[in-house]
C-alpha cells in the first residue's frame, strides 16, 4: 500500500455522468492557511467547513486523482442513517448504536441540506431502503435488526417475502424490513457537486498526489509540479494514508466489485415491482447490494476482497462480473436475457475491529476515515466534525465521532496481507443466497 502510485480507472459511476474539465493540478510553489487532502466526502466536507467557518482563510483541497475516482464515487450510493450491527442485538451496546447512528444521521443531514442548497442533479431519493434476509444466516439478522430498531424507536415497517416480491420483482427474499431514513443517490453526481459548488475560498485541484508530507511551521506538501505550504493539513485519504506515513498498523483497505445493467425497458421495469427506484442492503455482511436506479438500471455489488489497496485489472473484473451475473439472474430469473454495461471496482478503507478514524495525527495535521463500506453519511460528518475539531470549536459531534474506539493492530507484512485477507473473507461465511 507503501507505493506511492495513485492508480485510477474508467469504470466508475463517473462514466455514467456528461465528461468533466478536472480542476488545473497544483502547479508551482503556494501557501495556504489550510490543506485538505483527498477530495472524497471526508475531505469536501471538512473544505467546505473550514471555507465556512473562517472566511478570510485560504483553504487547498488536493486530491491524487479527478473527483468521483475515489470509493466517493465509486460506492453502491447510499447514504445511510441507521447502521446495522450485526451479530446480535444487545442491549448493553445502545449507547453505542446511538452515537453510531447521529453521526451518520449528522451526515445525511449535511448531505440533504447540500443537494437542496445547490439543486445537486444527483438522483437523491430520500425514502430509505430495504434490508433483507434470503439464507438462514441473514434471517436470524433480520429479527435482531428488527428488535434493534424497535429498542431504538427507530421507524421501520418489517415485511414478508411476498410484501419484498411485490415491491422489488424478486422472490429471493424471504424476509425484511423496511428502513424509513437514508437516501439514495448516484454517488459521482454527488461529488462532483459538492465539489463544483465548494465557497470561492476553498480550491480544488485535481490530478495533484501529495508525494511527501515535511512536518514544520508550515508544514510543505510536496506534488509531483508543486508545493504547498500550509499551517494545517486535514488528512481525507481513506486507505491511503499510511502512503504518508500514517495509520500503517491500524488501516487496511477491501476492494470491491460491481455491474450495471444497461437501462432497462419500460417493460422490464415494470415487472420489477410497483416502486420506480429502490434499494436493497443485505442483512449479510457478505450478501448483495442491489438497487434499481432512477434512470432505470440494475446495480448488484456482491464482492469484496483483499488487493493491496488496488482496484481490479479489466480480466479480474470479467471474472467478477461471473459472480455478479449469477446472482442478478437468481434474483430476477425474467430478466436473463438483459446485458450489464460494465462492472466496476473501489476501493474502501476497513479497520479489523470496525472502527473508524477520527484524531489529531501530528502537530496540526489531523486525520479522518477508514469507514467499513459504510462512510458517505458518515464520511461526510466526520469530514465536518474535523474541520472543527482542527479549529478548536467542540460541538456533540466533535466529541461523537472522538469516541470511536482505538483501533486494533495489524501486524506487519506478510502477515499483513494474511490478516486482511481473512478480515475480508471471514463476511462471506454463509453468506449462502443472500450473495
Ligand atoms: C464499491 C464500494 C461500495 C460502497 N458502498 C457504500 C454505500 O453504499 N454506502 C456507504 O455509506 N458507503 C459505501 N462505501 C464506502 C464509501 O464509499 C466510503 O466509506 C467513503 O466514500 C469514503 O470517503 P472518503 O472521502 O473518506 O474517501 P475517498 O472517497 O476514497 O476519498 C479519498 C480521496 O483521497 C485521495 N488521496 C489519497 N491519498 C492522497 C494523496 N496522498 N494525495 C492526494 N490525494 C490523495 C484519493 O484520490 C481519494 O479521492 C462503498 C465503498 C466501495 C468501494
Amino acid at each position: 500500500m507503501n507505493n506511492g502510485i495513485f492508480e485510477t480507472d474508467r469504470h466508475g459511476w463517473a462514466e455514467l455522468l456528461p465528461p468533466r474539465q478536472a480542476t488545473a493540478p497544483l502547479r508551482g510553489e503556494h501557501r495556504a492557511d489550510w490543506a485538505v487532502v483527498g477530495a472524497g466526502v471526508t475531505g469536501l466536507a471538512a473544505a467546505r467547513r473550514l471555507a465556512e467557518s473562517r472566511p478570510d482563510q485560504e483553504i487547498a483541497l488536493l486530491d491524487a486523482r479527478e473527483v468521483g475516482q475515489g470509493a466517493s464515487g465509486r460506492n453502491s450510493g447510499y447514504a445511510v442513517a441507521v447502521s446495522h450491527f450485526g451479530g446480535g442485538f444487545s442491549r448493553k451496546d445502545i449507547d453505542e448504536y446511538r452515537r453510531v447512528n447521529r453521526i451518520n444521521q449528522a451526515g445525511l443531514t449535511l448531505l440533504r441540506e447540500r443537494v437542496e442548497a445547490d439543486n445537486l442533479a444527483c438522483q437523491w431519493r430520500e425514502q430509505g431502503f430495504y434490508h433483507a434476509a434470503a439464507d438462514s444466516r441473514a434471517q436470524a439478522e433480520c429479527r435482531y435488526f428488527c428488535e434493534y430498531l424497535s429498542a431504538l424507536d427507530i421507524a421501520h415497517t418489517p415485511l414478508s417475502s411476498n410484501e419484498l416480491a411485490a415491491r422489488l420483482g424478486t422472490n429471493t427474499y424471504q424476509s425484511g424490513v423496511h428502513v424509513d431514513q437514508g437516501a439514495l443517490v448516484q454517488p459521482a453526481a454527488l461529488v462532483r457537486g459538492l465539489a463544483d459548488t465548494l465557497p470561492a475560498n476553498a480550491r480544488l485541484h485535481e490530478n495533484s498526489p501529495v508525494t511527501r508530507l515535511d512536518h514544520g511551521t508550515p508544514l510543505r506538501l510536496v506534488t509531483p509540479e508543486g508545493t504547498l505550504l500550509a499551517d494545517n493539513v486535514l488528512l481525507a485519504t481513506n486507505f491511503e494514508a499510511p502512503k504518508l506515513g500514517f495509520l500503517a498498523r491500524r488501516l487496511s483497505a477491501s476492494t470491491l466489485t460491481g455491474s450495471f445493467t444497461r437501462v432497462l425497458s419500460q417493460e422490464e421495469r415494470t415487472s420489477l415491482g410497483s416502486l420506480s427506484d429502490w434499494g436493497v442492503l443485505s442483512l449479510h455482511s457478505g450478501g448483495a447490494t442491489v438497487r434499481l436506479t432512477v434512470d432505470g438500471r440494475i446495480s448488484l455489488r456482491n464482492t469484496a476482497e483483499y488487493n493491496g489497496g488496488q482496484l481490479l485489472s479489466d480480466a479480474q473484473l470479467k471474472q467478477r462480473q461471473e459472480t455478479h451475473r449469477e446472482s442478478f439472474e437468481r434474483r430476477f430469473p425474467h430478466l436473463a436475457h438483459v446485458p450489464f454495461e460494465f462492472a466496476w471496482s473501489g476501493v474502501e478503507g476497513i479497520s479489523r475491529n470496525g472502527t473508524n478514524f477520527f484524531s489529531k495525527a501530528a502537530k496540526n495535521v489531523f486525520i479522518a476515515g477508514g469507514y467499513n463500506g459504510s462512510g458517505v453519511s458518515r464520511g461526510t460528518a466526520f469530514g465536518h466534525a474535523l474541520a472543527d475539531y482542527a479549529r478548536g470549536a467542540d460541538s456533540d459531534l466533535v466529541r461523537d465521532c472522538l469516541a470511536c474506539a482505538p483501533a486494533s493492530w495489524i501486524p506487519p507484512r506478510p502477515l499483513v496481507n494474511i490478516g486482511a485477507y481473512f478480515t475480508v473473507k471471514k463476511r462471506f461465511i454463509g453468506v449462502g443466497l443472500d450473495r
